[in-house]
């Protein structure tokens, strides 16, 4: 019998490629601001729109006007600017209404999950709206525990606060040593939820945050979430149903009616 009672997830990065998916994004938007007048090489325009990402935040809501602002006006000259930044941003949601999924493996491994007994959470950070909408589009919300969503900007606490980790098990009525948190970035996914004494999954695919180390070692690395239900069946006595032979997510194309325009 197991005494793992909760596993909870970090989002980005974790349960969908976020530095993947954002390259195709912010490409397929500079392409699309081209192809509406814009006279600059996409790579220049994509290397810019990254430095505005950076400068304003993943979360701003403008990346491209203020892409534009950064050129010279004779670049577009003849063309109605807010065109070109239509462009750019309904290529962008079209983007994401066609490709934002999970890794087939963290898909299929929360739907092993959702016929155990454990409960089944997201703590992560970022906007509310934000990240609700990446769990719901990539049709990861209806897998996890209802009551098991924590999002910074809805706790008033962000990582790496061990607060953010401690309102979660307090929440479900948990002790941290009956949890688990599986992220792929170790100063805010393992040393937080460590030092409250919460298990910790390490998973390293080569990520953004792959490279950097952690002051406390995780309980376990894993390369992926095949590996993951192998430590809790294998190490922590999970009892897991037989495999399904079933199919990942199928990818989604619906028509855009986002009014967000962040970008990633
Ligand atoms: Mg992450």
């Amino acid at each position: 019998m197991s005494t793992l009672r909760a596993i909870f997830f970090d989002l980005d990065d974790t349960l969908y490629s976020t530095s993947e998916f954002a390259e195709r994004a912010r490409r397929n938007s500079v392409e699309a601001m081209i192809k509406m007048g814009l006279r600059a090489d996409p790579a220049v325009l994509a290397a810019e729109l990254g430095e505005v990402v950076e400068e304003f935040s993943s979360n701003y809501e403008r990346h491209f006007d203020q892409l534009l602002r950064r050129l010279p006006r004779r670049l577009y000259r003849g063309v109605n600017p807010a065109i070109i930044v239509a462009a750019g941003v309904a290529a962008y949601h079209d983007t994401k209404f066609r490709y934002l999924c999970p890794y087939e493996d963290a898909y299929e491994a929360l739907r092993e999950l959702a016929r155990t007994e454990l409960v089944r959470g997201v703590i992560t950070a970022g906007l509310a709206v934000k990240q609700a909408e990446k769990l719901v589009r990539l049709r990861i919300a209806p897998l996890l525990s209802p009551g098991a969503i924590f999002i910074s900007d809805q706790l008033g606490v962000n990582k790496p606060n061990v607060k953010m980790y401690q309102r979660a098990c307090s929440d479900l009525n948990l002790k941290p040593a009956e949890t688990m948190y599986v992220g792929d970035n170790a100063a805010m996914d393992i040393d937080p939820p460590k030092r409250i004494g919460m298990q910790t999954v390490h998973v390293v695919r080569g990520g953004k945050h792959a490279g950097e180390g952690a002051e406390c070692a995780p309980d376990w690395t894993v390369g992926n979430f095949w590996e993951l239900l192998d430590v809790l069946r294998d190490h922590l006595g999970v009892a897991m149903p037989p495999r399904t032979a079933e199919g990942g997510p199928e990818q989604h194309a619906h028509q855009a009616s986002g009014t967000d325009r962040g970008v990633a």
